[in-house]
């Protein structure tokens, strides 16, 4: 058993994180922004929470440096997982909302283990594709997108679009977290892995409380808008973020990079399944839950294919699949799961 630290416990990819933890015997320590999450948390965990194997703390704001000063001190921690990061476009300045808690709220939890967590022995940052995706490249035939890649993309960049903004977040803050364990100055007795998932789907956690469909995480919504009806007549564009992963599979990735592979130490994770279609989903859902006929694009509806091979990029994720060893769920399988667990939250 290994104590752990869970940074965003109330989160789409933390909760299946806890669940894996705990069904393997380990005691987390999570935390959250508020007490009602930090209650719903504990009552789905009854059992560990009264046995003090599942302890939640609150976190109120993670883009102030000192965020995690307090909880860090938690004896015996040996890993911390930090997922929190806002994924959402609804913010309304992109520095104070988005930028600051993920670059401030990266560096915080680094500082703070460097400087009170002597027994942690790794840090694995949930990072993203939007760290490794270029722009420039998007339907770039020539270019591969491996561990190795690096988005470009600076900070006079994010008043492009929204989605920049966020990638911008993830590329700022995976930077200052690398920047962070190579400065010798900065104490670091640990060592770094981030996981960089591109979408990600998949059902929600068995006890991970969301309130109704609206509250759903921002990767899954959009297998929401196909069930509601907003796909009926045109299917969107897939867009550049055209390879996917199952939120199970970014689960275990993390849990096996912190807990279980110590030669994780110092990589990057890129974990995907390959690529899907907005068109592939769509139809996914039309063979398997006739119900939602009615709601549904027919197979004559235009939209959302895949761009054809001479004018999207390649990507090349062997070294991250040989060192975990995932098998990659298939994309109908995540479909199929995914609106099976939304129809619990009203679809
Ligand atoms: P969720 O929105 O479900 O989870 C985000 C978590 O971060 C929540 O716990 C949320 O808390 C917390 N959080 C967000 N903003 C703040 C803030 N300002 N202060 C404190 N806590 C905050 O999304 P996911 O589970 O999908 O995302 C988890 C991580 O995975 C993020 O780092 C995201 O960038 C990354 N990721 C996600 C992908 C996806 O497709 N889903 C793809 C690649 C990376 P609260 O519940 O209180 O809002």
């Amino acid at each position: 058993m290994t104590k752990v630290l869970l940074t965003g416990g109330s989160g789409f990819i933390a909760a299946h994180i806890l669940e894996q933890l705990l069904a393997k015997g380990h005691s987390v320590v999570t935390t959250v922004r508020s007490e009602d999450k930090a209650a719903k948390i504990r009552e789905a965990h009854p059992a560990q929470a009264v046995s003090g194997d599942l302890v939640v703390a609150i976190v109120p704001d993670i883009a102030k440096p000192d965020a995690f000063d307090e909880v860090v001190k938690t004896p015996g921690l040996e890993v911390v997982f930090h997922t929190a990061s806002p994924f959402h476009y609804r913010w309304t300045d992109a520095q104070r909302d988005l930028i600051d808690p993920a670059v401030i709220g990266t560096t915080a939890i680094l500082q703070a283990v460097a400087r009170s967590a002597p027994t942690v022995r790794r840090v694995v940052v949930t990072s993203s594709f939007a760290a490794i995706i270029d722009e420039a490249h998007t339907a770039d035939p020539t270019h591969t997108y491996t561990e190795a890649s690096w988005n470009p993309v600076t900070l006079a960049d994010i008043h492009r679009s929204r989605p920049t903004a966020y990638r911008a977040s993830k590329t700022l803050a995976e930077r200052a977290a690398w920047a962070f364990v190579r400065d010798p100055a900065n104490g670091a007795r640990f060592d770094l892995v981030t996981v960089n998932p591109p979408m990600v789907f998949g059902p929600l956690a068995p006890a991970h409380y969301v309130p109704a469909l609206d509250a759903v995480n921002t990767s899954n919504e959009r297998v929401v808008d196909c069930l509601r009806g907003k796909w009926r007549d045109e299917v969107p564009e897939t867009g550049a973020a055209m390879i996917w992963v199952d939120v199970r599979d970014v689960a275990t990735a993390h849990v096996k990079a912190g807990l279980e592979i110590p030669e994780a130490g110092g990589r990057r994770l890129f974990t995907t399944a390959g690529l899907f279609s907005h068109a592939e989903m769509a139809s996914i859902v039309r063979r398997n839950f006739p119900e939602y006929k009615d709601l549904l694009p027919t197979e004559e509806t235009k939209g959302g294919e895949l761009p054809p091979e001479n004018e999207r990029y390649k990507f090349d994720n062997s070294a991250t699949s040989a060192l975990l060893k995932i098998d990659w769920i298939p994309f109908e399988k995540s479909i199929v799961d995914t609106v099976n667990s939304l129809k619990k939250v009203g679809a």
